[in-house]
């Protein structure tokens, strides 16, 4: 009967970490053609550790991640907690009235200056990066790094560079998402260069250089063929919202798991084809 076919589906799931909430969730998830994951703590570990410290102005290393810890002090964005963590044994910079810009960066008073860590298209946007410092971004980004850059009101003081690793069974999860005849992309709002060079290793499709609202209307335009959109919550909420079904990753936050129509416990990409396989499998059983 109904019921049964989706309760036994809810509760087999739960076994494996596979939440899913009601019955309206299985079915919507039974119909998904459509894949779309953000980077940061879903396709990859979100655990970025900090490489490359590279001074801008007369600012030393230490003098760069003291500054920028301090404007990070209180983010709990994984970029954030690199930065604190690389800083580890140095005391942060005292920052005040802390404001984080989703997509974007941070921005806190500290020692009297208002000092920002953002993207550098962000920096460039506000027209705090001198056109000198393209090709060092440029070079750090085509590795695979991630690169802020922390500035003054008059300028760029220095740029942090950042790798975060891909979880090793995230190309599984592309590959097997492809032979169930569904497509994966990365919504990020990373940068082009870096996004690109993940993509290619995993065999998805990307969107780079994604700000909130963008990753919103990009699943809005993809909601006629079914679409899920897979996070970690932080900033993904509206996202998860937006999306045919919304799955929370990991142990991640509480907002995500309140919000979203279902989630998985453990870090496993390759449970997202499970959870619409689930899903499949108990549809077939009420028809
Ligand atoms: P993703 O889509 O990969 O999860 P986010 O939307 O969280 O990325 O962030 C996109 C970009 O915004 C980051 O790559 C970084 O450049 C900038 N950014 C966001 N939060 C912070 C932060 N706390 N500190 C520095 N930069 C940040
Ligand atoms: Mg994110």
């Amino acid at each position: 009967s109904v019921p049964a076919a989706i309760a036994s589906a809810m509760s087999s799931g739960a076994r494996r970490g596979l939440l899913m909430k009601g019955g309206a969730v299985i079915e919507a998830t039974a119909q998904i053609r459509a894949v779309a994951f953000d980077k940061t703590g879903t396709l990859t570990h979100g655990r970025p550790q900090v490489t490359d410290v590279v001074p801008l102005s007369d600012l030393d290393q230490t003098e760069l991640l003291r500054l920028a810890a301090g404007v990070e002090s209180d983010s709990s964005h994984p970029i954030a907690r690199a930065i604190l963590q690389r800083a580890e044994g140095l005391t942060p910079a005292r920052a005040e009235d802390a404001r984080a810009q989703a997509g974007r960066g941070v921005s806190a008073m500290v020692e009297g200056r208002l000092l920002h860590v953002s993207s550098p298209r962000e920096a460039s946007e506000q027209g705090l990066l001198a056109d000198g410092a393209g090709e060092q971004i440029a070079t750090m980004e085509s590795a695979g790094k991630t690169v802020v850059v922390l500035s003054a009101p008059d300028g760029a003081l220095g740029l942090i560079a950042l790798r975060d690793e891909a979880r090793a069974d995230a190309g599984e999860a592309i590959r097997q998402l492809h032979a169930m005849g569904l497509s994966g992309t990365i919504l990020t709002g990373d940068n082009q260069r870096t996004a690109a060079a993940i993509a290619e290793a995993l065999g998805s499709d990307y969107r780079a250089g994604m700000l909130p609202a963008d990753k919103l209307a990009a699943i809005a335009g993809m909601a006629d063929q079914g679409v899920m959109m897979v996070g970690d919550g932080i900033n993904d909420a509206p996202a998860l919202k937006q999306a045919s079904v919304g799955v929370a990753m990991g142990s991640g936050t509480d907002v995500a798991l309140e919000t979203a129509d279902a989630a998985i416990l453990r870090d496993r990409v390759t449970d997202i084809p499970a959870m619409i396989r689930l899903a499949r499998a108990a549809m077939r059983n009420i028809r």
